[in-house]
């Protein structure tokens, strides 16, 4: 620990700077930083986060020398101010507020107007010549103090309803009823000195002890109490939900009091540099006349506007400061220049302005949205104020993410209370009437009208239905489930796990807490959070926005790790180039299977898997040749000269077995079978555990005609494509791999099918790569000798998280929200990687495969190939590129850029 405990500023000075965060907290760095920049800031000291940790550390004890070090700098305020702290004829009040290192928005306590006192009322009647005023501090002194010190930092629980503070307001608004007063602002002297002495009797009856009735007791239990508000339970809920580390602690400033409340020339707002909802370049604020900082805050009564370019609906009637006190606005439009141009960003400000003076009581960094960042940052590197590599860090990946999506709009948000919560499978905002099967949805979609599918969990003969939907929700699953999977990979907003719902289809119902929703009700789900919503939520659309697409070229002038694309249709593989996709990582053959013209092919498939025999099975394949092939071809073309990674078949066969009677009976014809005989060898392909069964590499090994098949599809329509006098560059990936042998065999059937198509089509050679996705332990374990055979590896990393954990992806729901909520697992390893674990697998494969072949070419095409964290660790371990949905094809451009100026900055 430091020796200096107490940090001074004020009148042009300060110990600190803006650099001291950690130290001083947010709040005490920025107001020294003001200090030294000679803005009016009142004059004050913060108590370094060192003493909060040894505060908790030593049973709630000082460190030595604290108490003489805070009355040193309490001189030193009362010089600045010439007025004394306790002082009978020239009063000082303090306030006395918390400031962690990352801002926490009132989780933690201030207490306001300490040092009025029996001593010092009557000086500051004098002084002020208004006891309106100062009777007014008084019981709001009375009120925040016996809240925070008296009852939460003394540990007092009382009953629901019973805390002190309420039991004050009440007595508040019992005078201001008696007297029809519709606001604080219009109860008298007499009717304040009443309620003051009632609160003091009320204090003693409730809590047990007196008021304190001097400066110093004031101040110290005040800045306990403020201390103690770092371990009170708001704040540590919002430091789990926001990942703050525990043992940061918080600062405690002491700052002379200035009065926005001491009449028609004084007033308290507060302002943004720039707009954080659109980032247009205008002062934008708000104001109240004659009030304290936290009227505004409070809501109670409706803030005027700033200026006269910024008025709403709601307050144009109202005045502007910039036509009320034109000077003071003025210097304020001033300050807000020089602080823009002193920290580059946009700032988020609080000012008091007694008797006509402007006070800053506050600066930090605004929140903004993600179309407010992409502006300012944009119009920032214009004006010169921060470079193209700040403009890279300036918006993060979650809100560029709000700019691709429409989104329930926030302010109606706001005032709506969530019905569920389950996993943001699929970001953005839908709304629309639910129904409970995939038939229903594309029914009423047809007829117009907007739907929410609800499933109990979603499989492939549900895609229709998830297509048509404006938005998916169902109750079980995780994010890697298919509803998560097929719904990311369209940009669908999805929210999966939702562990409360209950889904009765027979009854068309949806039950959740009790509360019942038919068929055709309404509702709206905010994907990006997980939250559900009864009724119908607005809507609001951020993208469109020119400047995204400069962004973008600057995000990518920063970034080494390639950006492909999750995509198996030519529509998908066109929308992922215009995100900016530079290949395809993983087409998936299997979704062919589902959604729009898959009844063909599916019907096809399904006959190849409950096939008997190889002549059986081939004549399927035949038949299935040119579906395959249609869609192969049509998206090479699409990509034409970027590379695109075809995995060989992995369906999940038990998923592919019809259910249906109808489809059971037309599929036996078509094989000349009976209805037993078929259900006979369905029930043979019936599995216990699909996850690890007759999958991938497997079927290849099994079943090489389809491996054969398919390989036929890719290298001829590559012939063609070249013919054509397009760009090829397809690659053959084999999927749930763990031995080379595996991959040997199925390279002997490739080998063999090039040398046909070669002859067929008169050509020396097909160019392709051969690889295979590392997606099971064993596989990254011997990745040495994968790389033997493999020109590439790409991660498959939901199955090697599946693996590596022994969690089944699509059964998580059950128990990983239990592992986070208590702090087993920091988050959900399906939707960040797991860095330590999982992480390590990828690193050593990455390591053996380039010790066996300097030339391996490494991604990855599981959904963390998406998810910013991920991005970043991709990038460390020193992948080729990482391949995502189309729609997170910009997100992982910028995560990769981040990634790269992190490095780069050490
Ligand atoms: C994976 O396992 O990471 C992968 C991309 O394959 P799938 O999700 O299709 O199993
Ligand atoms: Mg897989």
């Amino acid at each position: 620990m430091r020796e200096k405990l107490v940090y001074v500023f004020g009148g042009g000075r300060a110990d600190g700077d803006a650099t001291m965060k950690n130290l001083l907290g947010g709040k005490g760095a920025n107001l020294a930083e003001m200090a030294r920049l000679g803005v009016p800031v009142p004059p004050g000291f913060t108590i370094t986060t060192e003493v909060c940790t040894h505060f908790y550390a030593r049973g709630r004890a000082y460190p030595d020398g604290l108490k003489a070090e805070v009355a040193a700098a309490l001189t030193g305020v009362e010089r600045e101010m010439k007025m004394g702290f306790g002082d009978p004829d020239r009063p000082l009040l303090v306030s006395i507020r918390s400031g962690a290192r990352k801002s926490m928005p009132g989780m933690m306590e201030t207490v306001l107007n300490v040092g009025l006192c029996s001593r010092t009322i009557p000086g500051l009647v004098k002084l002020t010549d208004n006891p309106r005023f100062v009777y007014d501090a008084y019981r709001r002194l009375i009120m925040m103090y016996s809240d925070v010190v008296m009852e939460k930092a003394a540990g007092v629980e009382p009953a629901e309803g019973q805390g002190i503070r309420q039991q004050l307001d009440r007595m508040l608004d019992g005078v201001k009823k008696a007297r029809g007063c519709a606001s604080d602002a219009d109860l008298s002297e007499a009717d304040l000195q009443d309620l003051v002495k009632r609160f003091k009797a009320k204090i003693v009856e409730v809590l047990g002890q007196e008021f304190p009735d001097d400066a110093q007791e004031q101040l110290w239990g005040a800045i306990g109490a403020v201390f103690s508000s770092w371990n009170g339970r708001r704040a540590i809920s919002y430091r789990r939900i926001e990942g703050i580390p525990h043992e940061w602690g918080t600062a405690v400033t002491v700052q002379a009091m200035v009065f926005g409340n001491m009449g028609d020339s004084s007033a308290t707002g507060v302002a943004f540099s720039r707009n954080p909802a659109t980032g247009e370049n205008r002062f934008y604020g708000e104001w109240l006349p004659n009030a304290q900082g936290e009227d505004v805050v409070a809501g109670i009564r409706t803030p005027n506007p700033l200026n006269d370019a910024t008025k709403s609906e709601q307050n144009r009637h109202l005045p502007s400061l910039e036509s009320a006190m034109t000077e003071v606005y003025a210097r304020l439009d001033g300050i807000r220049g020089e602080l823009e141009a002193h920290f580059h960003d946009m700032q988020d400000i609080e000012f008091t302005i007694q008797d006509g003076r402007l006070w800053m009581l506050q600066c930090r960094v605004g929140k903004r949205t993600g179309t407010a960042a992409l502006n300012i940052a944009m119009d920032m590197l214009e004006e010169k104020l921060i470079d193209e590599r700040e403009v890279v860090r300036r918006v993060t990946p979650a809100q560029l993410d709000e700019l691709l999506h429409p989104i329930v709009d926030p302010q109606a948000e706001k005032s709506a209370q969530p019905l569920a919560s389950g996993l943001p499978a699929g970001p953005g905002g839908a709304t629309g009437q639910i129904v409970f099967t995939a038939a229903a949805a594309v029914e009423w979609a047809a007829q117009g009208k907007p739907v929410i599918l609800v499933r109990e969990e979603t499989n492939p003969e549900d895609v229709e239905g998830m297509r048509a939907a404006e938005g998916i929700l169902t109750a079980r699953g995780g994010m890697t489930s298919h509803a998560a999977l097929v719904a990311r990979g369209w940009g669908k907003c999805c929210i999966v796990g939702c562990a409360g719902l209950h889904v009765d289809v027979h009854a068309r119902t949806l039950t959740v807490d009790g509360k019942v929703l038919k068929e055709g009700d309404p509702v709206t789900l905010n994907g990006t959070r997980g939250r559900v919503y009864a009724g119908r939520l607005g809507m609001v659309s951020a993208a469109e926005n020119p400047r995204f697409v400069a962004f973008m070229q600057i995000v990518d002038r920063h970034r080494r790790l390639g950006v492909r694309t999750n995509a198996e249709t030519p529509e998908d593989a066109l929308k992922a180039r215009g995100f900016g996709a530079e290949g395809i990582g993983l087409f998936r053959t299997e979704h062919m299977f589902y959604g729009k013209d898959s009844e063909k092919p599916l019907f096809l498939l399904r006959r190849m898997i409950v096939s008997a025999s190889v002549a059986e099975r081939r004549a399927a394949l035949d038949e299935l040749y040119p579906y395959v092939k249609k869609d192969i071809k049509d998206t090479m073309a699409v990509m034409d000269g970027l590379p695109v990674t075809f995995r060989l078949l992995d369906p999940p066969l038990h998923e592919f077995v019809p259910k249906g009677a109808k489809e059971r009976a037309s599929l036996a014809k078509a094989l000349g079978i009976t209805a037993a005989e078929l259900d006979q060898r369905a029930e043979a392909l019936h599995e216990s555990n699909p996850m690890m069964g007759h999958r991938g590499v497997r079927l290849g090994v099994t079943y090489p005609e389809i491996t054969e098949m398919q390989v036929r599809a890719i290298l001829e329509s590559a012939v063609e494509l070249t013919r054509e006098g397009k760009r090829a560059l397809p690659e053959i990936m084999v999927p749930v791999v763990a031995t080379v042998t595996e991959l040997d065999h199925q390279k002997v059937v490739v080998d063999r099918v090039h040398a046909e198509v070669c002859a067929a089509h008169g050509v020396a050679k097909v160019d392709f790569l051969y690889g295979t996705m590392i997606e099971i332990p064993r596989a990254a374990l011997t990745a040495d000798h994968i790389a033997r055979t493999a020109q590439f590896f790409s991660f498959g990393t939901n199955d090697l998280t599946q693996m590596t954990f022994g969690f089944s992806r699509d059964d998580i729901g059950g128990f990983v929200p239990a592992y986070v909520e208590q702090k087993l697992l920091p988050v959900d390893p399906f939707q960040m990687l797991d860095v330590d674990g999982v992480g390590q697998l990828v690193r050593m494969a990455c390591e053996l495969g380039r010790r066996t072949n300097p030339h391996l070419h490494l991604g990855i095409c599981g959904e963390h190939g998406g998810e910013p964290n991920s991005v970043a660790f991709c990038h460390r371990v020193g992948l080729d590129y990482v391949s995502c949905s189309p729609f997170r094809v910009p997100i992982a451009r910028l995560a990769a850029a981040q990634a790269a100026l992190e490095d780069a900055a050490g």
